[in-house]
């Protein structure tokens, strides 16, 4: 299996360069920002439980993840590969993502970075928020999801590094240039 993992700051483009990436490359996209959003608005057990804080923009306890990562696991058994994007964000999550694909024959294959200075990816989201009314694109949540994002999920990049995975994005320019970029690390 061929397995991407997408990282970036809200508002960095890591959905919209997943989902070319994704058709350029044959891979599954996996976003758990879209499987949560999904739950919520089906009003799911896991939906009713994940609403609130999503609405801060606080991250879901990992427990609920790994929940997930297991049902995309099994649902997906002859694809070509993954793309994860918004996930893993949190050190547990990235050890059981390594766990569940060692036990399957697999394992991270490269890791992406999108590089985008907070000024723009703050302009683009309240940008988003005119556009996508997505209840976590406010001011003061946007705020909290760049915060949490530095002191939660970029430890990560570390982790990767170490392995000798990480691959960084400049992030600002045409989506296409980005997704060249990409392409040329992926190749
Ligand atoms: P963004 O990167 O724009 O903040 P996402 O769509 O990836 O947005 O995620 C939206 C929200 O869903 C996050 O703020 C968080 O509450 C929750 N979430 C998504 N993925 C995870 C994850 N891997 N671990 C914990 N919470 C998550």
């Amino acid at each position: 299996m061929f397995n991407l993992i997408i990282f970036g700051p809200p508002g960095s483009g890591k959905g919209t360069q997943s989902v070319k990436v994704a058709e350029k490359y044959q891979l599954k996209h996996i976003s758990t920002g879209d499987i949560l959003r999904s739950e919520v608005s089906q009003e799911t057990e896991l939906g009713l439980k994940v609403k609130h804080i999503m609405t801060t923009g606080e991250l879901v306890p990992d427990e609920l993840l790994f929940q997930i990562l297991l049902n995309v696991l099994e649902t997906n058994t002859d694809v070509k590969g993954f793309i994860f994007d918004g996930f893993p964000r949190t050190l547990a999550q990235a050890k059981e993502l390594d766990k569940q694909l060692e036990a399957r024959n697999s394992g991270i294959t490269k890791v992406l970075s999108l590089d985008v200075p907070d000024d723009e990816v703050v302009d683009r989201l309240l940008k988003r928020a005119e556009i996508q009314g997505r209840k976590d694109d406010n001011r003061e949540t946007i705020g909290n999801r760049l915060n949490v994002y530095k002191t939660q999920t970029t430890p990560l990049l570390d982790f990767y590094k170490n392995q000798e995975k990480l691959n960084k994005i400049h992030g600002v320019g045409g989506i296409e240039d980005i997704f060249n970029s990409i392409c040329e690390v992926v190749d």
